[in-house]
This record gives structure tokens, C-alpha cells and sequence, in this order.
């Protein structure tokens, strides 16, 4: 039997890579479910290479695009957000690969556990925002998550056969991004494209910058905490600029594993879609006989406050990470859009954090509350 893959950002990093990995191995996957926000071309392409059950184009007014592009398949075709989120109740797939990037990839993902799916999560945001919830969920429906980000795929591949046995903590490796080592005055004056060339990973617009404001760690701590039900003490961010470690698990004997590879999304996918197995596949491998070198050192917090911002966060809980990633998002958006500074960005995350109410045990409604204000106060500091 195949296992039938739906995957909600199919036209994304995460998204094409999964289809790659589907691709590959017929004989194990279908894809039964495309979505996209806004690129009709590769929805429309990758609906005639993969034949699904339904794609689903976020922007209403490429629908009639999209449907007369299908119009000769028997793909159904639907349009909308409301859409998107009916689509990940439809009991037409076994797993979800949530791709979608940012808060937007909550909704139908708490609509897949909620049907019992299992879920390859890359979208982080969605653990930084109501990880409570969304964990509870998959508990209550024993509809498993499986981590798709390197880091926690790296953790969750080191705790196989643990069940039993404590953490001490868990090490997050972080490249730096492209401004490691770099001070503050330097930061002042960077640009987007120079932000967007990350050395390791070729990945999404918001990802990228994530990655150099280091934004992307601090989410990945608190995507951690959830997990693997963490205390915050428990998470430790170390930088390993060749990114071939990809985290580590310490156990309560000091005995440390850590999962390595070339950094290549594809292989946390592939893992993912086969978990428990692992299958065999032609990924280039890393060879310890080449000349190498593995280095660590601990984040620059006082120049990537972000990531101080974050700890913060996953300190103090309720919904106050869920204030920082919206506000995060407004203001990678400004910046990719060149309305303010690299700098500019922390100060309006921490204006938010600061200024909006905090609710130490928030409901659903109440994370959606969150997202929608701060998202108003930030998108008014920076006048967009
Ligand atoms: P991309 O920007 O490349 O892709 C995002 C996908 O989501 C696209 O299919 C896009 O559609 C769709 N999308 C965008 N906005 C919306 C919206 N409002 N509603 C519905 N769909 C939307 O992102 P990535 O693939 O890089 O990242 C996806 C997620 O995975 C993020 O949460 C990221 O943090 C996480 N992740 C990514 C990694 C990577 O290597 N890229 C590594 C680890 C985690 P369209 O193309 O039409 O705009
Ligand atoms: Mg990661």
C-alpha cells in the first residue's frame, strides 16, 4: 500500500523537496493533496506531473487559472483559505507534510491531527505559536508528529529506542547564517539580498532571514520545548558553521548522541515520509577523510538579540511566543521589502513583546487574538 502524502506548501523549499522525495520512489508514495498561496505556474505543473486527488491555490483569483489548466485531469480544483483548511479534513491522505510558512500553517495543521493524520512538520511557527494546543492534539488523537526541521529530526533520530530514558538537554546547532561573527555596525547597513545568501541551506524568503537575525533558532528552541516536552532550561543553541551536526541529545548519564549528514533537506524529509524505516537513497554523503573541520561556539545573543528575545519567549510562555512571531513576521516582510533596516527588526519584535497584553494560559481564540494585534501593532511602528 502507498502511504498518500498531502502536502499543504507544495510550491515552497520544503514542498518542491518533498515532491523530489515522492518522486523518487513511486512505488512507496502518492501525492494526494498540492496547495500553493500565489505560484499558479508550479501548482499547475506539479498538479499534471503527480495527478493528485485535489490542489488548492490560496489566491482566489488564480482559481479559474488553475481550473482551466486541470480542466482535462480528473484533479479537483478549490481556491481560498477556507478551502485550504477543508481540504486538510478531507480523508483522502495518510500523512500531511505541513510546508506552509508561517502562522497560516496552524489552521490546517491542527485539522490534520484533529483527524488523526499523522504530520511531517517543517512549519515551525505553528509549535511556536500554540505548541500547547497543537501537542495536545496529537496526543489526544494519537495522530503523530513527525519533525521535518533538521535539528529536531536530528533530536527525534537520537531518541529512537530512548522512550525510557531521561534528557539532561538537548543542543541545537546553528550555522550563524550568513553574519556570524559580525558586530552590530556592520549589521546596521545590510541589505536583502546579501541577507538572503545563506552558506548552508538554500532555502524560503522568511527561512533565510530567520536564519540571520537568528530569529530561526530562537523558534527552533521553542519548537523543541514542545516536541520533546522540554523545560526551557533544558534547550542549549550552540553555533557549528559547517552544519554537519545537526543537534545533539544528552542524556541524564552524560552520555551525548548526535545525528550528522551533509545539510540537505531532503534526507529529514525522507525520513519523515519512511519513519520508522529508513530506505536507501543516492544523497552526496560526508566523508570525515576530506579535509575538515568541525567548530562550535556559543551565539553572539548581545549582536543577534533576537535570539535573547526568543529565550525570553520560551522562558516565560503563555502567548507571548506567539506575540514575537507575528511580530517577526511583519517585520521580515518589511524588511524583504526593504521598508526597514536589519537592525530595525529586532526593535520592533521587542516592541511588541513589551506592549501587548500577556495571557499566562491562553486559549485558541485567544493565540488567533494575539497573532491579529500584534501583527497591527508592529505593521503601525513600521507604517506598512
Ligand atoms: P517557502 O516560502 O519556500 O514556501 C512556503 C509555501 O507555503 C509555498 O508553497 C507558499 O505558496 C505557501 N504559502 C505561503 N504563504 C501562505 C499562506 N498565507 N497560506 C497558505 N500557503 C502559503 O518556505 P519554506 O519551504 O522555506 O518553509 C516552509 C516552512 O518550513 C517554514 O515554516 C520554515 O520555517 C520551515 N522550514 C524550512 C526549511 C527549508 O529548508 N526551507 C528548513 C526547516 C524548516 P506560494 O509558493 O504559492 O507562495
Ligand atoms: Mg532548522
Amino acid at each position: 500500500m502507498k502511504k498518500r502524502i498531502a502536502i499543504f506548501g507544495s510550491t515552497g523549499s520544503i514542498g518542491t523537496q518533498a515532491l523530489e522525495v515522492i518522486a523518487a520512489h513511486p512505488e512507496l508514495f502518492s501525492a494526494e493533496i498540492l496547495t500553493a498561496q500565489h505560484n499558479e505556474e508550479a501548482l499547475i505543473a506539479q498538479a499534471l506531473q503527480f495527478n493528485p486527488n485535489i490542489v488548492v491555490i490560496g489566491d482566489e483569483r488564480k482559481y479559474e487559472k488553475v481550473k482551466q489548466a486541470l480542466s482535462a485531469t480528473p484533479v479537483k480544483v478549490f481556491a481560498g483559505e477556507a478551502a485550504l483548511a477543508e481540504a486538510a479534513g478531507i480523508d483522502c491522505y495518510d500523512m500531511m507534510v505541513a510546508a506552509i510558512v508561517g502562522f497560516a500553517g496552524l489552521k490546517p495543521t491542527l485539522i490534520a491531527l484533529n483527524e488523526g493524520k499523522s504530520v511531517g512538520l517543517a512549519n515551525k511557527e505553528t509549535l511556536v505559536v500554540a505548541g500547547d494546543i497543537v501537542m495536545q492534539k496529537s496526543v489526544e488523537k494519537r495522530a503523530p508528529i513527525i519533525p521535518i526541521d533538521s535539528e529536531h529530526s536530528a533530536i527525534f533520530q537520537c531518541l529512537v529506542g530512548e522512550t525510557r530514558n531521561k534528557i539532561e538537554k538537548v543542543i541545537l546547532t546553528a550555522s550563524g547564517g550568513p553574519f556570524l561573527g559580525k558586530k552590530p555596525n556592520f549589521l546596521l547597513n545590510v541589505k536583502r539580498d546579501h541577507a538572503l545568501q545563506h552558506p548552508n541551506w538554500k532555502m524560503g524568503a522568511k527561512i533565510t532571514i530567520d536564519s540571520a537575525t537568528l530569529m530561526n533558532k530562537g523558534l527552533e528552541m521553542i519548537e523543541a520545548r514542545w516536541l520533546f516536552n522540554l523545560q526551557p532550561n533544558q534547550v542549549q543553541t550552540l553555533i557549528h558553521p559547517q552544519s554537519i551536526i545537526h543537534s545533539i541529545v544528552q542524556f541524564e548519564d552524560g552520555s551525548m548522541k548526535a545525528q550528522m549528514g551533509l545539510p540537505d533537506m531532503k534526507l529529514p524529509i525522507q525520513y519523515a515520509l519512511t519513519f520508522p524505516s529508513r530506505i536507501k537513497n543516492d544523497f552526496p554523503r560526508y566523508d570525515f577523510r576530506k579535509p575538515c573541520q568541525l567548530n562550535f561556539e556559543d551565539p553572539d545573543i548581545k549582536t543577534f538579540r533576537n535570539l535573547a528575545l526568543a529565550s525570553e519567549a520560551l522562558n516565560r510562555g503563555g502567548n507571548l511566543p506567539c506575540i514575537m512571531n507575528a511580530a517577526n513576521e511583519i517585520a521580515v516582510f518589511a524588511f524583504l521589502r526593504n521598508r526597514i533596516g536589519f537592525l530595525d527588526m529586532t526593535d520592533v519584535i521587542e516592541a511588541a513583546m513589551e506592549r501587548l497584553p500577556f495571557i499566562e494560559n491562553p486559549s485558541l481564540n485567544d493565540y488567533y487574538e494575539s497573532d491579529g494585534e500584534a501583527r497591527n501593532f508592529a505593521a503601525s511602528l513600521i507604517r506598512l
